[in-house]
């Protein structure tokens, strides 16, 4: 099986990381992140309390699937829902952490999870993968840059989308979201002792792909 892991804070470059590996390497590619950012919009879009939240999590049939070349949340049940950038505003990613600080919801997602990966190929992103979700992947990962940096390319995926908000606002989400993630305490933002951490500080996207790439392929050969 090859199965990769990439933890790390908002901001570090997993996910377009992530999805690069899976396109080489022909894996799934499963961006947990989006997961808890679900569990956040069902709270904000259905009148639940947190145990019916739950409830509900546990039923829905959570899938990833590309259109047109974007990898789109897929939940199918009664009807088939396609989510994409609801998941990402603001409302949604001002809530997540705490959302995802809550242990049930955690097992609820952990479990599909670790389901996904006992049958697929995966590269897998989020804050607990290689401790909690795959802790025997064949490769962990653990991206990390300066909060700045981070801020800087979170700020320009905005701008970029047409989103109003200001530089101080994005550092400042990335920031609280960072310290509720390495607090909590139920499968905190932690590397696992196993895992190679990379620091993507002034590195481009091609050179961070190179490095896990060498790695990767170095250990196949062996
Ligand atoms: O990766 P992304 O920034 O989209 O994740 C949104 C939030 O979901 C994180 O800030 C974190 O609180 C939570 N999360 C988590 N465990 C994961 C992935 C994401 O707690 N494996």
């Amino acid at each position: 099986m090859l199965r990769i892991a990439i933890d790390g804070p908002a901001g570090s470059g997993k996910s377009t990381i992530a999805k690069i590996l899976a396109k080489k390497y022909g894996l799934l590619y499963i961006d947990t992140g989006a997961m808890y950012r679900f569990a956040a919009y069902l709270m904000l879009t259905t009148n639940r309390n947190l145990n019916e939240l739950v409830d509900l999590l546990e039923e829905k049939d959570i899938t990833f699937e590309y259109k047109n070349g974007e990898q789109y949340l897929v939940v199918k049940n009664d009807d088939i829902l396609y989510l994409k950038d609801e998941l990402r505003s603001i409302e949604v990613t001002s809530i997540v952490s705490k959302v995802a600080s809550n242990k049930d919801i955690r097992n609820a997602l952990t479990k599909k999870q670790k389901k996904i990966a006992s049958k697929n190929n995966v590269v897998m992103d989020g804050r607990d993968i290689g401790t909690v979700v795959i802790p025997d992947a064949e490769f962990k990962f653990f991206l990390n840059a300066t909060l700045n940096e981070r801020a800087k390319r979170r700020y320009k995926d905005f701008v970029e989308k047409g989103v109003k908000i200001t530089f101080d606002e994005v550092l400042e989400d990335i920031k609280k979201r960072d310290e509720m993630d390495v607090k909590r305490e139920v499968a905190p933002l932690k590397k696992a002792d196993d895992a190679i951490e990379i620091d993507t500080t002034g590195l481009t996207i091609e050179d961070v792909v190179s490095i896990i790439d060498k790695i990767i392929s170095k250990a196949i050969k062996q």
